[in-house]
C-alpha cells in the first residue's frame, strides 16, 4: 500500500497544493469528537481520539483520495458539566463549526465529506449536515464510526452487550487497543460509590461502567472494534467518491 501525511494539518501549503494538482483528492473526513469526562480512569479526550483514529487509518488506506480536516475536540456535553474538565458548545456554536469547515474545504475543491463522530452528544449534527451539502453544493455525510457494529457483532464481541456505552468496555478497549496511555487506573477504585452521580439524561448508576471498563475491557476487542469501524468507514468513503463515476 502506497501512503502518506493525510493530516491537513501537518502539511505545508506547498504539499496541499501538490496534492489538490493532482486531481486524486476526491473526499474528507471530518473527526468529531468531545472534551469530556470518561470516568476516572480515562482521558477527556477519549472521543476525539478514537474518531481521529479510525478516520486516520481510513485516510490512509484510502490513499490520496482522502485527506483528513483538523478534529473538532470539543462537541455538545452539556449533560457532563457537572464533571469539572467538560468543555461544551452550544449545539447551534458546533454546528456553525461544522458548516465553515465542510465550508473551508468545499472552497478548496472538496466534494464529498464524511463527518466521522466519537461521541454520541454530537448526533443532532446528523440532521443538519442535508442542508449544509445543499448549501454548499457538495456532499456531505455524518456517521458515528459505531454504526459500523450490528448487534449481533455487538453480542459476540462485547461481554457487556454494551455499545456505545460511556467510558466502558467498549471505549476502554478502544483505548487499550489504540492509545493505551490514555488509560490511567492508578488509584482509581470503581468499588467506592464516592462518585455516582445524579444525571437524569443518562443511566441510573455507573457502576455497571465502571465495572465493565475495569473487568471486561481488552486491547484485543478493542482492535476487532478499530478494524471494523475502518472497514465500515472505508466503505462509506468510497461508495460516497463513486457517486462522482456517473
Ligand atoms: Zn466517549
Amino acid at each position: 500500500m502506497i501512503t502518506g501525511e493525510v493530516r491537513l494539518w501537518k502539511m505545508t501549503r506547498k504539499q496541499v497544493r501538490e496534492r489538490l494538482a493532482t486531481g486524486k483528492v476526491k473526499g474528507a473526513i471530518l473527526p468529531t469528537g468531545s472534551t469530556e469526562q470518561h470516568n476516572e480512569h480515562l482521558e477527556m479526550e477519549h472521543d476525539t481520539a478514537s474518531a481521529l483514529h479510525v478516520s486516520h487509518q481510513t485516510a490512509l488506506g484510502l490513499f490520496p483520495q482522502v485527506l483528513l480536516a483538523t478534529p473538532m475536540a470539543v462537541g455538545i456535553s452539556e449533560h457532563w458539566m457537572e464533571w469539572p474538565g467538560t468543555l461544551s458548545l452550544r449545539p447551534e456554536t458546533f454546528f456553525q463549526v461544522a458548516f465553515d469547515t465542510c465550508e473551508s474545504l468545499a472552497r478548496h475543491g472538496i466534494e464529498h465529506i464524511l463527518v466521522c463522530n466519537g461521541h454520541a452528544g454530537n448526533g443532532p449534527l446528523r440532521n443538519e449536515v442535508a442542508g449544509f451539502g445543499e448549501k454548499l453544493g457538495i456532499d456531505i455525510q455524518f456517521h458515528s464510526y459505531w454504526e459500523a457494529y450490528t448487534k449481533e457483532f455487538v453480542a459476540e464481541h462485547l461481554e457487556s452487550g454494551d455499545c456505545p456505552a460511556h467510558a466502558a468496555e467498549f471505549e476502554t478497549s478502544i483505548a487499550l487497543a489504540a492509545f493505551p496511555e490514555n488509560a490511567h487506573w492508578d488509584g482509581v477504585d470503581y468499588a467506592a460509590e464516592s462518585f455516582d452521580i445524579q444525571n437524569e439524561n443518562y443511566r441510573d448508576q455507573d457502576a455497571p461502567y465502571h465495572f465493565a471498563a475495569r473487568d471486561l475491557a481488552t486491547p484485543h476487542k478493542g482492535r476487532i472494534m478499530i478494524d471494523t469501524a475502518v472497514e465500515w468507514v472505508t466503505a462509506r468513503m468510497t461508495q460516497m467518491m463513486a457517486a462522482d463515476a456517473k
